[in-house]
């Protein structure tokens, strides 16, 4: 089966200690990605076709430039202006030839070059290909856990998720599995999912009454990082480690 590849990634992402196993692949994912754009495969045709066309997000893009890759990152971005360049100049003949002007009808009432500078702003290589193959990781995560054994106590012995990707694998569930298989699922993920939440906010709380002086010689419990991993509860978002290498 197809999905047979992405068992590899997921089960990595639940080996991690942290708040969200599917955060930790994305961001692995995500990682993969960038180190791909600047390396030399990115040079074959049809993934520079793909990335003059898409361009970058502001995040990505910054990504891209701290990762210190100097002639990587300008080989790209000179491949991708001189693309953009040439789209461009082409829909401001059109415009100005007035077969198709900036003001055509056929595009609810956007011009070509208006579709252009959407879809130019809009788009991303890299936030493409990360939602692309993490739909396939929800596939190979639903694979597995109907496979049950070793990974079913990996999730539910995990620290539960985000909240942005407990709610996607709660719903995802019936279109992965059966309607009674799903139930159950749900039943146990929203088991850990509370409980885990309770175990933040817990955190977060004792965090906090760690300012009030009269809590200042008491210890500290779980509660040193309960920021970070606050954030990555309720944010998905990794804020206290650099880009994994
Ligand atoms: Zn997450
Ligand atoms: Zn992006």
């Amino acid at each position: 089966m197809k999905e047979e590849i992405y068992t590899i990634p997921v089960m990595d992402g639940f080996k991690e200690d942290c708040e969200c196993p599917f955060c930790a692949m994305r961001r692995t994912l995500e990682d993969k990605t960038i180190d791909y754009v600047l390396s030399p495969a990115y040079m074959e045709e049809d993934v520079r076709g793909e990335t003059n066309d898409k361009g970058f997000c502001h995040e990505h893009m910054q990504r891209l430039y701290a990762e210190g890759n100097a002639l990587g990152l300008a080989l790209m971005l000179h491949s991708h202006m001189k693309a953009q360049h040439e789209t461009v100049q082409k829909l401001l003949s059109q415009s100005t030839s007035g077969k198709r002007g900036l003001f055509s009808k056929k595009q609810a009432d956007v011009s070509p070059l208006e579709a252009n500078r959407r879809h130019f702003t809009e788009s991303c290589y890299v936030c493409h290909r990360v939602d692309e193959i993490f739909d396939r990781y929800i596939s190979a995560f639903f694979m597995l856990w109907k496979k049950g054994g070793e990974f079913r106590d990996l999730v539910t012995g995990s620290q539960g998720f985000c909240l942005n990707h407990f709610m996607q694998i709660y719903e995802a569930a019936a279109q992965h599995l059966s309607a009674d298989a799903a139930k159950e699922f749900r039943d146990q993920i929203a088991a850990l999912e509370m409980e885990n939440l309770k175990r933040v906010e817990d955190d977060l709380e004792w965090f906090t009454l760690k300012f009030d002086y009269r809590y200042k010689d008491k210890p500290w419990k779980n509660a040193k990082d309960a920021l970070p991993r606050s954030i990555l509860k309720i944010n998905g978002q990794f804020v206290d480690r650099s880009p994994k290498k």
